[in-house]
């Protein structure tokens, strides 16, 4: 566990904080002598000065940027209890932030407090069926000290450094895995602070409430600070085959034979432009194995495509759960990451509209949506495995599919044009999306009202409600997304 002297020494000049002002709200540091109210003692640390809060006015989207005033970096699950209940009867908002990836503003706050969860990463224990870990470390981090002790949980997202209570508060939905829900129905148990400061214990059996509360919660009911989830035995190798197309009703008639025959861990579309005006639709699908991959002739039989137009990859399991995480460490080495604009688009479409909606959207854009790094994904997923109340997806069909455009500015830096276009775009894109039944995943960049997001939760938006008052009375909880 990181101490409070650990952290200083860490800390370098970053300014301490001992009080609060609260005639002119704001942090008291060292420095500064005036009454004020003290901060509690801490094991961690509070940071107040602007280098330090710089990092937090800033997400994978670098659209938004709202600068908190003091970032809490918790040396315990105590210090997160002790700032939530002092900024409670202060009217101070707190954000909560993972890896800070999704993209517009929903870690973020102005002039209130970031909790930084990435000093609460402890793994706790692993065993073939489960894991506890602390919610401030990343699948990246369990995945690499699970997999030599011959366990990995089942669902993973693409890009694996992202917190564990990043993705089970927006969902987390794996390319790896078409029919067993989301990484919130892997989660067995939670250790919660809520709103009030408490620390509470949650299951599907015990204060179930507060469990449906936070999981794809967006952080409104309260911080997840542990996790005890469901973890398989991990398979030594992949293969994955890659299917490339042109044509839409091909490519979608494939897909759906895949789907159907249920051979394949996870098949799922990544799409970029062809070059010649139109797109390139690949199907990627995964099998993982313990050195017996599968025959081409017989996983792809009967397809549009022979088996020998598919490309092979065959990689150790690490490689083929990081794939992800080496393009972005690339993107990130050549300066196409960090302060570049990405106004990502996510929707999920009802799966009788999806085969017309991606050809009706990609006849429409341009290679600018996508820019030099960026693409398109198509993840299926079987509707009935998704069982939480707050994780909202289109009422009907068997399957249905999360549809991104995964945007990227063509360099680093603020373009005020380019935002405007991207952020209409997806605003009419998802009017377009929500007419046939569609929901949005809430990691994108989207202009969305309070009257969006009661429209967004439906028949779930009164028990979310009534949650949000008994869980963060004094709602201070998740600013970011406005939805209360
Ligand atoms: C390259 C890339 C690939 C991705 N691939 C996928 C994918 O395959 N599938 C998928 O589903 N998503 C994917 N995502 C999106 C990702 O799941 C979300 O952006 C996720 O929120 C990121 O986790 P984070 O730790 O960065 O969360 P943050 O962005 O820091 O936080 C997300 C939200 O959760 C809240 N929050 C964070 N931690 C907690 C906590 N402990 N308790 C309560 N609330 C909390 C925040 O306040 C915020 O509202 C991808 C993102 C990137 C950048």
């Amino acid at each position: 566990m990181v101490t409070r002297r650990g952290f200083l020494a860490g800390l370098g000049s970053a300014a301490v904080v001992f009080g609060f002002d609260p005639v002119s709200r704001r942090w008291i540091t060292e420095a500064q002598a005036a009454p004020f109210d003290h901060v509690p003692p801490l094991d961690g640390e509070l940071v107040t000065d602007p280098a330090s809060l710089a990092p937090y006015a800033n997400d994978a989207g670098s659209i938004v940027h709202n600068t908190p005033n003091a970032v809490l970096r918790p040396g315990s699950v105590r210090d997160i209890q002790r700032m939530i209940r002092f900024c409670r009867f202060r009217h101070i908002k707190v954000a909560v932030r993972g890896q800070g990836h999704t993209t517009f503003g929903q870690s973020q706050v102005q002039g209130g407090l970031v909790i930084d969860m990435a000093t609460l990463n402890t793994i706790h224990s692993i065993t073939n069926s489960t894991a506890d870990v602390e919610a401030g470390a990343t699948w990246k981090e369990l995945v690499q000290t699970a997999f030599p002790l011959g366990a990995t949980p089942r669902a993973l997202t693409g890009y694996i450094n992202l917190s564990i209570g990043g993705t089970l508060s927006v969902g987390g939905t794996p390319p790896n895995d078409n029919r067993g829900g989301g990484q919130v129905d892997r989660v067995r148990e939670l250790w919660v602070v809520t709103g009030r400061g408490h620390l509470k214990h949650c299951s599907k059996h015990h204060n179930r409430k507060l469990f449906e509360a936070v999981l794809a919660g967006l952080g409104q009911c309260g911080v997840i600070v542990r996790v005890v989830m469901d973890m398989v035995p991990a398979p030594t190798s992949a293969r994955v085959f890659l299917l490339n197309y042109l044509d839409n009703a091909l490519f979608f008639a494939d897909l759906r034979t895949l789907l159907d025959r249920g051979e394949f861990d996870g098949v799922y579309m990544l799409g970029a432009p062809d070059g010649m005006g139109g797109w390139v639709r690949q199907i990627n699908a995964i099998k993982y194995h313990n050195g017996t991959p599968p025959d081409p002739n017989v996983i792809l039989r009967d397809l549009n495509l022979p088996p020998e137009a598919a490309t092979i990859q065959d990689q150790s399991y690490l490689e083929q759960v990081l794939a992800v995480d080496v393009v972005i460490d690339f993107f990130k080495s050549i300066g196409l990451w960090d302060g570049v604009m990405h106004p990502w688009f996510d929707v999920w479409l009802p799966g009788d509209v999806t085969e017309s909606f991606v050809a009706d959207t990609l006849a429409g854009l341009t290679p600018e949506d996508v820019g030099p790094t960026g693409f398109l994904l198509l993840f299926p997923q079987k509707r009935s495995a998704f069982t939480r109340p707050l994780f909202k997806l289109p009422n009907q069909g068997e399957y249905v599919y999360l549809f991104d455009i995964l945007t990227a500015a063509p360099a680093p830096g603020p373009d005020p044009v380019f935002e405007a276009q991207m952020l209409a775009r997806n605003r009419t894109l998802f009017e377009q999306a929500r007419d046939l039944g569609g929901k949005r995943y809430p990691i994108g960049s989207l202009d969305f009202s309070h009257e969006d997001w009661v429209e967004h939760y439906g028949g779930a938006w009164r028990a979310f409600k009534r949650a949000k008052r008994r869980y963060d009375p004094g709602n201070i909880l998740g600013p970011g997304p406005g939805i209360f």
